[in-house]
């Protein structure tokens, strides 16, 4: 079987504790991408799996190994790794990965037990997200890049309580290719961290009209975005979702403009990747 490096599925982490806005943010994203994320159709209900035509976005929670009776037994919370199954996490990220598809179980937030498994194909992006996308090595090592959503206690709380104030920290760092970062490793820990870019963004305040917002977005450079005012459009787009009216969502937003030029890069490089080694 011949495969294109390029159709291979690429890979996102995202890692956040419970209630820091991953699902939200999902939501922004794979707008983004274009297309709506819905749950698999005439599955199961409870799936926590949302799929688009270009993303698949997976919950962590469904490779968790005790179900709820089970964590309260040994004395453990989702969030100890001996609650989750890695082995199987890496199997089936490894498989969808080279383009095969999985029989993934499902864990129900409803009734905390694990219920029959679900068939998710590969597809063009898939998003792990979750409590552990970066903790077991073997599972770190298939992600193309990786994302920490890092947000204060008291903002999960005054968010829970619908509570308009907010401090907000995305930190992003990337990782470019497999390949190129192993090269630099062998350059030391200097170079390795010109591959690393971290960048720490902080916003508070409060839009009081949406569509302003694109007086906002004629002074903001470098957002990889495809025309101008699409920020301004997918804010309005989605002008429902938590955060719209202030820097939370322009944030997500983004960020979400970022990761789509990420992956057109990463699928440049890996489409150029075969016909240099050919040319080689
Ligand atoms: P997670 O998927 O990480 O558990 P959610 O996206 O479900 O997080 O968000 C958790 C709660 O916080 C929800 O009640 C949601 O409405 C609220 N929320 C999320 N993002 C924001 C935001 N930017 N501003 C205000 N509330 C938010």
């Amino acid at each position: 079987i011949i495969t294109c490096a390029a159709q291979q599925t690429v890979v996102i982490g995202l890692a956040a504790d419970s209630g820091c806005g991953k699902s939200t943010f999902m939501r922004r994203l794979t707008s983004v991408f274009g297309g709506a994320a819905e749950p698999p159709k005439g599955g199961n209900p409870d799936s926590n799996t949302l799929i688009s035509d270009m993303t698949t976005v997976i919950c962590l929670d469904d490779y968790h190994s005790l179900d709820r009776t089970g964590r309260k037994e040994k004395g453990v919370t989702a969030l100890d790794p001996r609650a989750n199954d890695f082995d199987l996490m890496y199997e089936q990220v490894k498989a969808l990965k080279s383009s095969i598809a999985v029989e993934k179980p499902i864990y129900n937030h409803v009734t905390g037990l694990l219920d029959a498994p679900e068939l998710i194909q590969p597809p063009k992006i898939l998003v792990i997200e979750g409590l552990h996308p970066m903790f077991d090595e073997r599972v770190r090592d298939l992600l193309d890049f990786s994302i920490y959503l890092d947000i204060s206690n008291e903002v999960k709380f005054a968010w829970k309580i619908q509570v308009c104030f907010f401090i907000y920290f995305i930190f992003v760092h990337w990782l470019i290719l497999q390949n190129e970062f192993r090269f630099f490793l062998a350059l030391g820990l200097s170079i390795l961290f010109s591959l690393f870019q971290v960048s720490v963004v902080e916003m508070d305040g409060q839009f009081d009209r949406l569509d302003e917002l694109i007086y906002v977005e004629s002074h903001l450079s470098n957002l990889s975005t495809k025309f101008y005012g699409e920020v301004t459009q997918q804010m309005l787009k989605h002008a429902d979702f938590p955060g719209s009216n202030n820097g939370t969502g322009l944030f997500q937003t983004i960020v979400g403009l970022k990761i789509r030029d990420l992956y057109e890069q990463l699928i440049a490089n890996k489409a150029t990747a075969p016909a240099e080694a050919a040319k080689a």
